[in-house]
């Protein structure tokens, strides 16, 4: 290729090709398919274009057809919960011909749609005129999801860039992004630090590889409401469920309208979702993502937990083992205490007083652990007082505590 524009980081290839366009003084789009491909291809579109390894054998020492897939196109953000397979399908979708890479990853999925307008951020335009003297259209504006820049936090704007059968190519300038754009959500009511989270997420879908726990948790919803206690039985208590959902995403439904209607009980986006068996899409994971949140956020009096294991006899002392409470029980009607369990065995409970002091832990048992620590002391020829030391208690606790495992006393004298 005699001449290709750089490609700026997060730039949508759209805005590539479009700065080419410009750059070359083309009449039409054909003539920069000319110019990109050397022959007659089917028009790339602003989100998933295809035929990337012919484009990339025309780019020399450029980046190769997957990493302009990963870096240039909203592909990682479409497949971030998706299986190996399914992702291999779509990244093949958009080196080859087809261009079918909207099938294989449920691009129509609801409750959103694919993009219909370009949108552009005022503050990134004018950094981008600032630093190198062109602006150009970045790649997490166009997710659908994205409706306010997750750098400065202001709506997006709708440029005058529509998608679509077009035979032009739009770069951002000040004709297609002027000052007075509107904005991408017209409802003031809309709450800012909601869409910014939503912004902010996808971002990270985006741009970063989930981990395999968290891929693990995006498959495992369902069990994950149901160990929050939302349930009913062993099963999802959708009354319950639904209130928390009109409490997280009712206020969003002005800038996505329709988003309500699929949080049913039957066969809507949302239960699809929580459905294991079924496919991950990304828009409804993030938007079940929020409501996620409102259950996890743990309102505890000791906070979201894990909690340490205090038991000294375990080679896990102080570390955050505990991830269940039982439910706290109120002393005085003033007093909160929580029992905290450890898998070891130990258990112990803390307080919290009215004025939100936190009290110190108490011990309640030490767990199987203590059985063989006690014989090893008895072996060793320690006292009980030194075997208690060694716990950091008195010796008539600790024969407290060997009575409550069932431990028999070696330092008792037979009468
Ligand atoms: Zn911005
Ligand atoms: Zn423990």
């Amino acid at each position: 290729m005699p001449y290709f524009p750089e490609i700026y980081p997060g730039e949508i290839l759209y805005s590539v090709f479009a700065r080419l366009s410009f750059h070359m003084a083309h009449v039409s789009a054909m003539d920069t398919w000319d110019h990109v491909y050397g022959r007659h291809v089917q028009r790339p579109v602003v989100d998933f274009p295809s035929n990337l390894d012919w484009f990339a054998s025309r780019l020399h020492s450029g980046p190769s057809a997957d990493e302009l897939a990963m870096r240039h196109t909203l592909l990682p953000y479409y497949t971030a919960f998706a299986t190996a397979q399914v992702r291999e399908k779509a990244m093949k979708a958009m080196r080859g011909e087809e261009g079918k890479v909207g099938l294989v990853i449920g691009l129509r999925a609801k409750p959103l749609g694919p993009l219909q307008t370009v949108r552009f951020c005022p503050a990134c335009y004018e950094e981008m005129i600032a630093g190198q003297g062109e602006a150009y259209f970045r790649r997490e504006h166009q997710l659908p999801i994205v409706l306010v820049c997750p750098r400065h936090e202001c709506d997006l704007r709708i440029s005058e860039v529509k998608l679509g059968k077009t035979n032009f190519l739009h770069r951002a300038n000040k004709d297609t992004c002027p000052p007075d754009a509107p904005s991408a959500v017209a409802d003031r009511s809309v709450p800012r630090q909601r869409l910014l989270k939503l912004a902010r997420r996808a971002t990270d879908w985006l741009e970063n590889p989930r981990s395999e726990d968290e891929v693990t948790a995006a498959r495992s919803i369902t069990a994950r409401i149901v160990a929050k206690g939302v349930r009913a039985g062993s099963q999802v208590d959708w009354t319950r469920l639904n209130l928390i959902v009109d409490d997280v995403l009712a206020p969003l439904e002005p800038a996505f309208p329709g988003l309500l209607a699929g949080t049913g009980r039957t066969n809507g986006w949302m239960e699809h979702t929580m459905d294991p068996t079924r496919k991950v899409h990304s828009d409804p994971l993030c938007f079940l993502s929020l409501v996620m949140d409102e259950i996890e956020k743990g309102s505890g009096p000791f906070g979201d937990g894990p909690w340490a294991c205090e038991n000294p006899l375990a080679e896990h002392f102080g570390h955050m083992t505990i991830t269940e409470t039982d439910a706290p029980l109120k002393t005085n009607g003033r007093i909160i205490t929580v029992k905290f369990r450890c898998s070891c065995g130990y258990v112990y409970t803390r307080s919290k007083y009215p004025d939100g002091r936190l009290g110190r832990s108490f011990r309640v048992r030490f767990g199987p652990l203590l059985r063989d620590h006690v014989a090893k002391c008895a072996r060793d020829g320690l006292t009980i007082t030194k075997a208690a030391a060694s716990v950091g208690t008195n010796w008539d606790v600790l024969r407290r505590h060997m009575k409550k495992e069932g431990i028999l006393d070696p330092w008792e004298k037979p009468s």
